[in-house]
């Protein structure tokens, strides 16, 4: 069974004005790039709740365009995104699929092989944290974006600076596992 990290995109690989969807606002956060090279032993994915769809903010294109510029980037670098699962609903819709519901997670355990047990939820927000939880997956709070808000609200695995911190406390982590 394969290893995965699922990593939340808003404030955490990417920097976030709020309800981010314009090209123009598109910028990767410090370090990301190295950050998910050193995680060249999991499966990659991205897990985002797009409320701003739902409540009518912006459309499902701006989204995907958004999305796709984000994805094109990361791969001039090489690093591959498995999937990016998102959720479009309002938290009011109380869908299947908003984080912290684990819809995602299970889907990518049956899609993709991947052991649960042995992977890993990055995020900044409370969410994030939980989501990992649930799936009993170890989770990690990034401190940018929403980080250090939520920091006060919940006790993840691990508390990162960023990206990449969290990427080394994860190979260290796997090693001795
Ligand atoms: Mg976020
Ligand atoms: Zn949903």
């Amino acid at each position: 069974m394969k290893k995965a990290v699922f990593i939340d995109r808003d404030g955490t690989i990417t920097h976030d004005i709020g309800y981010v969807h314009k090209i123009e606002d598109f910028r990767l956060l410090p370090n990301a790039v190295e950050a998910l090279r050193l995680l060249k032993d999991f499966k990659i994915f991205i897990v985002t709740n797009q409320s701003g769809i739902g409540k009518g903010f912006f459309k499902l294109k701006y989204f995907f365009e958004y999305n796709k510029k984000v994805l094109t980037e990361l791969k001039k670098h090489k690093i591959k995104i498995q999937k990016t699962y998102y959720c479009p609903h309002k938290p009011e819709d109380n869908c299947e699929c908003r984080k912290p519901k684990t819809k995602f997670l299970k889907d990518a355990e049956k899609e993709y092989g991947i052991d649960l047990k042995k992977s890993y939820v990055i995020g900044d927000k409370k969410a994030d944290v939980e989501l990992g939880r649930n799936a009993s997956c170890k989770s990690i709070l990034v401190l940018t974006g929403n980080g250090k808000k939520t920091r006060k609200e919940i006790k993840p695995d691990f508390i990162a600076k960023g990206l990449l911190e969290a990427a080394k406390w994860i190979v260290k982590n796997d090693k001795t596992q």
